[in-house]
């Protein structure tokens, strides 16, 4: 029996996300007035939210990547995480705001925080599109959530299954049919 995967509904339209990208931006301009900023997107999911709320800081900011894998199933994460392509940049002092797809169990921004503190940043912030708070197993609520979504396997608007869909422009989830 082989599986189908099958994207469900619609739950984020591209100009939802854009709306709240602003709104966010905007509130991101406010809290950090006079400072300068290094926005640290997680490779891969995070790319098309960063590229929608970096539009909207009106302040001094630098953009930067890191790319953290925490071991599993390829739809859960386990309590292991390993950075596989670090920050290029000095944070000692700065302020970083970490750009994130989705915080599930939050194991992968607990560890990625603690990794950044060892460099002493001024402060570390995350901003993320989605929160999946009934998942969660760590302590951490993210300071800027783009929306809170149900217990479902999210992909689109940069977040994958097999590395697939990414590229939707809106946030679907995926619903597994068997096709006989
Ligand atoms: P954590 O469980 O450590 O909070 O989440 C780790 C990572 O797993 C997220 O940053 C994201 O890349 C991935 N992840 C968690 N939940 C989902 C989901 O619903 N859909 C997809 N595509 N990835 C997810
Ligand atoms: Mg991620
Ligand atoms: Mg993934």
């Amino acid at each position: 029996m082989a599986v189908k995967d099958t994207i469900g509904k619609v739950l984020f339209t591209e100009k939802d996300i854009q709306k709240r990208a602003k709104e966010l931006g905007k509130v991101i301009t406010k809290d950090y007035a006079g400072e300068e900023l290094i926005l640290l997107g997680t490779l891969k999911g995070a790319i098309m939210w960063m590229s929608e709320v970096m539009k909207y800081i009106e302040l001094d900011t630098k953009i930067d990547f890191v790319s953290a894998s925490s071991y599993g199933s390829s739809t859960s994460s386990s309590g292991v995480v390993k950075i596989t392509k670090d920050i290029g940049m000095d944070i000692y002092n700065k302020n970083v705001l970490i750009i994130e797809d989705i915080v599930d169990t939050g194991y992968t921004l607990r560890y990625l925080k603690e990794y950044l503190s060892d460099r002493n940043p001024k402060s570390v912030r995350i901003c993320t599109m989605l929160d999946k708070p009934s998942r969660r197993k760590e302590k951490l609520t993210p300071d800027y959530i783009g929306f809170e979504v149900e217990d479902l396997f999210i992909v689109g608007y940069g977040l994958d299954y097999d590395q697939k869909y990414r590229n939707l422009p809106y946030i679907s989830y995926l619903e597994a049919t068997d096709i006989k």
